[in-house]
């Protein structure tokens, strides 16, 4: 059984380590920096990957997608409390439930849509696990966005677009935020925000996130 504090599995020490990393590298919140502290990332991939857990690097979940590299998950984790105290967040692409927890601490209520059901049946046990209880999960093809809990404060994508779909633009509250990854080859994480004057587009930086794929995996 692992533990659920990470005595043992991964010091504090090393856990603290990589706080000061992402500090070094520009994350400024102490907030975000808090959640990262509280939240055991070694949980969150298959044990034999656990000692590399607090290294800031992406690592396999399986299905040939990955857990995001702490540096991003920071990052957009930032960049969504920057835009207030948002509410209700769609979050695409829950894949182990990292950043899902991160957020759960942050927010109000997460909806998150996975389309890899394995993907989907682990993270919720990880939810469970940790006693989050704020987030709703559904197995679904993320590009439909989550119609019935619309608007959203924030959609949140942890999978790359070609370009930005426009279902996802119709289901912003007034003033909320999309963030994601769009692009191929070369990604741009880039963060539109719902104006009275339309849509505002802003290009954060270059980033490489697995792509987004229509349908659902069973
Ligand atoms: N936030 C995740 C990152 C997982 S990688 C974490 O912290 O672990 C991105 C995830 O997006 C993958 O699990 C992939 O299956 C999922 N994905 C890709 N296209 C999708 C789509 N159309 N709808 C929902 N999820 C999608």
């Amino acid at each position: 059984m692992t533990d659920v504090r990470g005595i043992g599995m991964t010091s504090q020490r090393t856990r603290l380590r990589l706080i000061e990393r992402l500090k070094a590298d520009g994350i400024g919140d102490e907030r975000v920096l808090q959640a990262m502290t509280d939240t055991p990332r070694h949980l969150f991939v298959d044990e034999a990957l656990a000692h590399r857990a607090y290294e800031d690097t992406a690592l396999p979940i399986g299905f040939n997608q990955t857990l995001s590299r702490p540096y991003i998950v920071a990052r957009m984790t930032e960049l969504v409390l920057q835009h207030g105290a948002p509410n209700r967040i769609l979050e695409l692409g829950t894949g182990s439930g990292y950043q899902t927890a991160i957020l759960s601490n942050l927010v109000g209520e997460i909806y998150s849509v996975e389309r890899i059901k394995p993907l989907l049946d682990k993270a919720r046990a990880r939810l469970r696990q940790l006693r989050i209880r704020n987030v709703r999960c559904k197995h679904g093809d993320g590009f439909e966005g989550w119609a019935e809990f619309a608007p959203f404060d924030v959609i949140l994508s942890a999978a790359a677009p070609e370009s930005v779909p426009e279902i996802l633009l119709s289901q912003l509250a007034p003033g909320g935020i999309l963030l994601l990854p769009v692009g191929g080859d070369s990604q741009k994480l880039v963060l539109v925000r719902s104006t009275p004057d339309g849509f505002e587009e802003t290009v954060i930086e270059d980033v490489l996130f697995v792509p987004m794929r229509g349908g659902v995996q069973r």
